[in-house]
């Protein structure tokens, strides 16, 4: 039998890659706990009607790519084409829109959309999402601003741009969506195919098509001109909070996202080295979202970025960032009889919370030491008989080659110090 394969769009992240995946989520998770978020997780699959419902009938997530099929039960399910509509639908079903006035949530995970795969572009792929429900006020909207801009910040990429666009409210959405039909229909036969069909089901689609006579058509469109006052205010406070507290953005007229859940603020963060797929992360208030799925009427924003593009950027960014070691210390057993002490050694060093990894094979010293260098080892600790007769252990640093000895019942504390002082 020809050996089986991945999914195609679907990846496995092997050993040598977690690292840096792991990395990412140490990462947020410790920013996102200073910002008092709290992780939620939801099931990968939902019954299909929690995102056609909220995502929007029309919207090409739900139409053209959404894992759709029916269980055995006969129920319309779907796999995650994303976060937000879930955890909406978590938090009216366990009432926590009744309970808490203030509540901050984010979720790491795969979602699932059916595209076509290419580079930036899965069908698995992993987003981390933040979702807020609380104010309506537009520093509601710069907290979140400033949260994704400390994420990618604390990542370490650079080269990143924060656009900036404003959808209204529900009214005025359905005046600007007539207002760019109306300006649209007349040159109908000079917008691409999508667009064509877009016109009908959701025009707004069209300002951010990137095809040439799409763009040109829709070049002198500005949003921001088709809101209402007190819409056009909430944005206007929001662009000044963020300047006076010196978070970079680019005003985007042409930002619309394509949900039907959102509303005002919309916004998303591109990457200049991602090639045409270059959209690290996005999201936008969605106001009438919990109401609309059942719950009281509250307030809300988040945002979700592609953890595979903000690796990708990562390389674009940092190429020279080196691997972390995948352990700190390597312990080495002479032979096999000294193996036990190099258990009871290691389990010691972990209890104390340095990485250790350790010779379990008859293998010649040499070649443990071979090894431990492979391993980015910072030092190897050799037990020998000699070692064990003196209760001591030689331990040897593997940059400079150097060894010494160490007793036995003082070793780990003095290693951890030691690797510690280097850390810093
Ligand atoms: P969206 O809500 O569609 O804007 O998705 C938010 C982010 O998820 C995007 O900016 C991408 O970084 C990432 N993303 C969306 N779809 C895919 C995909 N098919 N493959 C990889 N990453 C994706």
């Amino acid at each position: 039998m020809a050996p089986l394969k991945a999914l195609g769009g679907t990846s496995d992240i092997l050993p040598g890659e977690v690292g840096a995946w792991q990395r990412l989520e140490v990462q947020a998770r410790r920013i996102l706990h200073l910002y008092r978020y709290q992780e939620i997780r939801t099931p990968l699959i939902e019954e299909a009607a929690v995102f056609t419902t909220s995502l929007g009938e029309a919207a090409e997530i739900v139409t053209k790519q959404m894992y759709l099929f029916e269980d055995r039960g006969g129920r319309s399910v779907a796999l995650r084409p994303e976060g937000t509509a879930s955890v909406v639908r978590a938090f009216v079903e366990h009432g926590l829109d009744k309970t808490a006035s203030v509540s901050r949530f984010y979720y790491v995970g795969p979602m699932f959309r059916a595209e076509r795969p290419q580079a930036g572009r899965r069908r698995q792929f992993h987003q981390l999402g933040v979702e807020v429900f609380a104010s309506a006020g537009p520093y509601q909207d710069v907290e979140v601003l400033s949260l994704l801009h400390r994420l990618l910040e604390g990542w370490g990429l650079s080269a990143w741009v924060l656009k900036l666009n404003s959808l209204g409210c529900r009214e005025d959405r359905k005046r600007i969506v007539e207002r760019v039909r109306a300006k649209l229909a007349p040159h109908r036969t000079k917008l691409c195919e999508d667009c064509q069909a877009r016109l009908e089901k959701n025009p707004l689609r069209i300002l951010d098509c990137k095809e040439k006579g799409c763009v040109e058509l829709s070049r002198g469109v500005d949003l921001l001109e088709a809101i209402c006052p007190t819409c056009r205010q909430h944005f206007s406070q929001v662009t000044e909070t963020l300047k006076a507290l010196q978070i970079p953005f680019e005003r985007d007229p042409h930002l619309v996202r394509g949900l039907d859940y959102y509303t005002r603020t919309a916004f998303e963060v591109v990457h200049g080295g991602l090639g045409a797929q270059n959209a690290l992360g996005g999201g936008g208030r969605y106001d009438g979202l919990v109401e609309q799925m059942g719950g009281t009427a509250i307030p809300a924003i988040g945002f979700a970025v592609g953890l595979e593009r903000v690796l990708m950027a990562l390389e674009v960014d940092r190429p020279n960032e080196a691997p972390e070691p995948l352990s700190s210390v390597y312990v080495a057993a002479v032979s096999p009889a000294e193996i036990p002490s190099a258990l009871s050694l290691a389990e010691e060093f972990r209890r104390s919370g340095v990485a250790a990894f350790v010779n379990l094979e008859e293998r010649p010293l040499g070649r443990q030491l071979k090894q431990a260098a492979g391993m980015q080892a910072k030092y190897a600790l050799i037990l020998g008989q000699e070692e064990i007769k003196e209760g001591a252990v030689t331990v040897r640093d593997m940059n400079s080659g150097e060894q010494h000895r160490e007793s036995r019942s003082a070793v780990v504390e003095k290693m951890k110090s030691q690797l510690r002082a280097e850390s810093k």
